[in-house]
């Protein structure tokens, strides 16, 4: 009885319908059959099996590029139709490929449904299984008569899942977001493309569904994607709209052209809910009495007249901003929040040719892509390289570090992902037929905070500058202590004024990114337009011939020292490492290949300190930061996740539901 699922079932590229076709082929039949060690394949019921995930594996070491499927095996269905088969599988051990299912992993029905079901369920009954520690099948009672009053701000990924859970659960939510509703943010960001014209608060990272939206919406994630949670934040993006092939598809992506629309009915479906959407609407400041979070301090950032801010009243507040809302962290260390630096990655973004890549991937199958419309998927790659190692005092600076490709994304094209036209930073975005003539990726290299406190703030240094950051205290509780150092890196680091005399520096790293991005824009002569500089030349440290090989990035591209933008040991991680992916990758290293600055913002830079069941801030009561700008997420999805369990403990902690969520 039961689900038993088989998995690495391989069929071979050629007996494989496509990477569109998601059944029971003949051919996954065969090797189905071979598994259970069955001698005619024809006799076994394509019904009672499911595709639950399929992969394409074009890995070198491999004679024939395959299919790689996990499939599910309803074994009551199958006994039905051919009870002797009971002997072929009775006798089988989980460690030959056959697994048996775990409760855990079965998910019972979207989280929508589930929510809903909840909700109708006042008593609260059993409604089915549970999840790893987000209790998606427990009953909730919905106890509270006056709705408590949550604020989430932010609606990217992560907001918009917390606020999802928290209006599901009775909670009366306003979704507070600086940035525009898709279709105005789209016009924005045509506007930029084509004119030039940003606007600060509507842009590729600002704005509904924050800065996935136009993104290359691949939803692949480290944090396990057939756990429960993952598993309810896709069915979630079914059920506005996403196409079912994202639950098995092995590289899970959307595109900006289908996230659009979801988006859409997202917002339609919390406004049914009874959540307050309030776009245009720009938090400056918290609210505080004592240790206790009372509200939020917002303006209107549509007005055309220097608006009044206006204070609104809250129980809690999720913040959910992303990590390209610099001001929010000064805003926090305003407060005396506890923010703690992190590792974070630097570096450039690299554009090939996409036939380049699928050549240098799948060899003879290339011609099988077809920009997307072909029987294969237009290929990607990932890499990485290890530098330095414990104890080894490397010239890449005092610690080991990593250097590995990151958002990598076939078919698409490089975007903007600034704010602000005094800095420029580039990120990557598709639609989902992937049908771009380019493949790009980004090229990082670890930072940890190490290399910051290694600084000796006498010896080296040239000299110590104060700036006062706070904007509402008086004395400020906080100055920044700006450091300079020999070849120009402008570092600055949090003191308490209290602690002046025994100064304990807390990096941040913001700086250090605003810093490249404002170096990469006076590269590129302004204007957003982009440095740029051939793969071939930047490992020779030459600035590349003004004209250079043409480039997906709409607002133009100028040869430039990128070689010259990060500090050296940097650049020397990157030059070793692009040495190390052509060996893995022949061809990588081209003429045709353009690096683009700067990547900066690929994760937080820092961490706002929550405790790990509340996920409430260690430093003020009623205060949740989640998601990518908090330090717990880093993608679509995980952000997702991240809001959606936050979403959870703000109900619990504010008496939504019962206990057992
Ligand atoms: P965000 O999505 O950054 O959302 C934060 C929201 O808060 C924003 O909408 C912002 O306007 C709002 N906000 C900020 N400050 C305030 C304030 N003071 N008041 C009110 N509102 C505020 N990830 C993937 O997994 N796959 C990809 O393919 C991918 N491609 C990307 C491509 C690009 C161009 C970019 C920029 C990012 C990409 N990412 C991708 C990363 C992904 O978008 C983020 O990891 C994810 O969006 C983080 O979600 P979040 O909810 O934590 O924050």
């Amino acid at each position: 009885e039961g689900f038993w699922r088989l998995s690495k079932l391989g069929v071979d590229v050629e007996k494989d319908p496509g990477k569109d076709f998601l059944g029971v082929s003949d051919a996954l039949l065969e090797q189905i059959a071979k598994v259970l060690e069955f001698p005619v394949s024809a006799m076994l019921p394509a019904e009672a099996f499911t595709v639950v995930r399929k992969s394409f594996d074009a890995r070198k070491f491999l004679k024939v590029p395959k299919f790689v499927y996990t499939v599910d095996m309803d074994v009551e269905k199958l006994l039905r139709f051919e009870p002797r088969l009971w002997d072929f599988i009775s006798e089988l051990e989980p460690e030959v490929g056959l697994v048996e299912h775990m409760p855990g992993e079965k998910v019972s029905g979207d989280l929508i449904h589930i929510l809903r079901d909840c909700k109708k369920d006042q008593e609260g009954s059993a409604l089915g299984e549970s999840g790893n520690g987000i209790e998606l099948g427990n009953a909730y009672k919905i106890s509270s008569i006056q709705k408590p009053k949550v604020a989430v701000v932010g609606s990217g990924p992560s907001g918009l899942f917390a606020a999802l859970v928290l209006g599901e659960l009775g909670a009366d939510v306003t979704l507070i977001e600086r940035g525009q509703p898709v279709e105005q943010r789209g016009r924005d960001i045509g506007a930029l493309v084509v004119r030039r014209i940003i606007q600060s608060e509507s842009n590729f990272c600002f704005g509904e569904g924050g800065a996935g939206t136009w993104s290359d919406g691949k939803l692949v994630t480290r944090i396990g994607k057939n756990s429960d949670s993952v598993q309810a934040v896709l069915r979630t993006l079914v059920h506005f709209g996403a196409p079912r092939s994202i639950l098995v598809d092995g590289k899970p992506h959307l595109g900006t052209d289908k996230l659009v629309p979801l988006l859409r009915r997202f917002r339609q479906h919390l406004q049914g809910l009874g959540v307050t959407i309030k776009f245009g609407t720009r938090v400056d400041d918290l609210l505080v009495e004592g240790a206790v979070i009372k509200g939020v301090k917002v303006s209107d950032v549509t007005a055309t007249l220097p608006s009044c801010s206006e204070d609104w009243m809250y129980d809690a507040v999720v913040l959910a901003v992303g990590h390209s809302a610099r001001d929010v962290y000064q805003m926090l260390l305003s407060h005396n929040i506890d923010l703690v630096p992190k590792d974070f990655a630097i570096g450039l973004r690299i554009e090939h040719p996409q036939e380049l890549i699928n050549s240098i991937q799948y060899a003879g199958l290339a011609a099988e892509v077809q920009r997307g419309r072909g029987k294969v998927p237009v290929a990607d790659y990932k890499v990485a390289n290890y530098l330095g190692g414990e104890g080894v005092e490397s010239s890449y600076g005092s610690e080991s570090r990593g250097c590995y490709s990151f958002c990598m994304c076939p078919g698409g094209q490089v975007v903007l992902s600034s704010t602000n036209p005094t800095e420029l930073c580039v990120n990557g975005m598709s639609f989902s037929r992937r049908s771009s003539k380019w493949a790009n990726a980004a090229l990082v290299v670890t930072v940890s905070a190490k290399d910051f406190q290694t600084l000796d703030f006498h010896g080296p240094l040239a000299g110590v500058g104060f700036q006062y950051v706070s904007r509402s205290q008086t004395p400020p509780s906080f100055v920044n202590i700006a450091v300079f150092c020999y070849n120009n890196e402008a570092l600055i680091f949090h003191a308490s004024v209290r602690d002046l005399g025994s100064l304990v520096p807390v990096p941040d790293a913001a700086t250090l990114e605003r810093e490249l991005e404002q170096r990469a824009a006076t590269m590129g002569g302004g204007n957003f337009v982009v440095p740029v500089q051939v793969v071939t030349d930047f490992l020779e440290s030459k600035t590349s011939a003004a004209c250079v090989p043409p480039s997906s990035y709409r607002l133009g591209v100028r040869a430039a020292s990128l070689h010259e933008l990060f500090p050296a040991h940097i650049t020397k991680a990157l030059q070793e490492s692009i040495l190390m992916f052509d060996e893995e990758l022949p061809g990588f290293i081209s003429k045709e290949a353009l690096l683009h600055g700067v990547e900066t913002r690929t994760s937080s830079p820092v961490q706002i300190s929550r405790n790990s069941t509340t996920y409430e801030s260690t430093s003020l009561n009623g205060l949740y930061p989640v998601g990518e700008g908090a330090g717990y997420a880093g993608g679509i999805v995980s952000a997702a996740v991240d809001g959606m369990y936050a979403g959870f403990a703000v109900a619990k902690n504010l008496g939504l539901g019962t206990s057992e969520i």
